[in-house]
């Protein structure tokens, strides 16, 4: 599904020069390249600060922390998303509300979401899911006329630029109260291990989400409030530090590649290839198909492995109908949009270093199943 080998021979020099002067001083953790790649980030995002951390999952506990969630507090977030947005949500005692999405966008259904507010509700979670940006505007009008907090899993959207109706545009994943995003290594920005980070441009939560991380102490060995040990190393951080200005590149050729598949699926009646909002730019982390119902999806999944062809099914099975999230208060009508793409999506090979020829060979081997 992806090439970081080859993405890595691009960079070659540069990173082994990085590792090599850490392993030279042995600066491993809180090493410069972290302070660095916060820096480089909160300039590239345009966002007042950036918390790095351990990963991205752990970003979104440290958000919740942060802001202050208590056990019982409802948090509204999608049904169609990775378990991790999830599961932190449940961790922490409060209460995960599953919504549907969209059918076009697989992003959250606004409808969906204002059906879900109760007095409990006390935060959103919108996920830019595949790479392109939630309807943010309406979250963060729906947020301001409750009183809610908004935050965004932007673990697959960095970079993605949200465009407002007012012409004013903002980096995905700084327009809620917090965002938080992953540098797994197949993520858009990944690294060479576990990374995350939290962003914010709320001083107050800036500060207490830097102690937060940090085992609760803003001085050194008083611990203020109950914490966590959540840290980028130093030799992701030199990763890191190194591909963000290449970031809006990889998108680029990301971007290349999913025009290339949906110019040669145009006329396939029986594949929809993703569709772009008219608010967000689509920085493709997945290249998602929407297959007829006459097509059997799980026979082509298997088709193109057997023709050493990667293609994976992101997700299978809605959160709601989880055995980890089930909850009686849930009724199958209300996820109706969510269970249906679990039974029709197919994620294409998408990385950095796609060539036509094998796209070609990708796509030919799905017409030729999809006939
Ligand atoms: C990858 C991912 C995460 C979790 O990131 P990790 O770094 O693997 O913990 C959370 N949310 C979404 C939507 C993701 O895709």
């Amino acid at each position: 599904m992806v090439d970081l080998i080859g993405q890595y021979n691009h960079i070659k020099p540069q990173i082994n020069e990085a590792f090599q002067s850490i392993l030279d001083t042995a600066y491993y953790i809180g090493g410069p390249e972290v302070k660095g790649f916060q820096a480089d980030l909160e300039k590239y995002l345009d966002v007042k600060h950036v918390i790095p951390c351990a990963n991205g999952t752990d970003a979104l506990q440290i958000a919740m922390m942060g802001l202050g969630l208590k056990p019982g507090d409802e948090v509204i977030t999608v049904d169609f998303t990775f378990a991790a947005t999830v599961e932190v949500i449940a961790l922490l005692n409060l209460t995960p509300v599953l919504v549907d999405v969209e059918e076009t966008t697989f992003n959250m259904d606004i409808a969906a979401l204002k059906k879900a507010i109760t007095p409990k509700t006390k935060a959103i979670v919108p996920v830019h899911l595949f790479g392109q940006c939630a309807n943010m505007e309406a979250v963060m009008e729906i947020a301001k006329q409750h009183n809610l907090f908004v935050i965004e899993d932007n673990a697959q959207a960095i970079g993605a630029d949200y465009t407002f109706s007012n012409g004013k545009k903002q980096k995905s994943g700084t327009i809620g109260n917090v965002g938080t995003t992953s540098f797994f290594p197949s993520k858009n920005l990944g690294c060479y291990g576990d990374g995350g980070a939290i962003f914010t441009n709320d001083d107050d939560l800036a500060h207490r989400i830097r102690g937060i991380v940090n085992h609760g102490m803003y001085k050194r060995y008083y611990h203020d409030v109950v914490g966590v040990n959540s840290r980028l190393d130093s030799l992701q951080a030199a990763v890191l530090q190194i591909k963000l200005p290449l970031l809006d590149g990889y998108c680029a050729a990301r971007q290349k590649a999913a025009k290339f598949y949906s110019d040669a699926f145009a006329n396939c009646s029986k594949i929809e290839t993703p569709e772009i909002s008219d608010f967000s730019t689509h920085v493709f982390h997945q290249y998602t198909l929407k297959l007829d119902e006459s097509v059997d999806r799980d026979a082509l999944h298997k088709h193109l492995l057997d023709k050493g062809i990667p293609n994976a099914i992101y997700y299978p099975v809605a959160l709601h109908a989880q055995k980890a999230y089930a909850d009686e208060r849930y009724n199958e009508v209300d996820f109706k949009v969510t269970n249906h793409l679990c039974k029709i999506v197919l994620s294409l090979p998408m990385h950095t270093e796609l060539e036509e020829e094998q796209q070609q060979f990708i796509v030919d081997a799905i017409l030729e199943f999809c006939k």
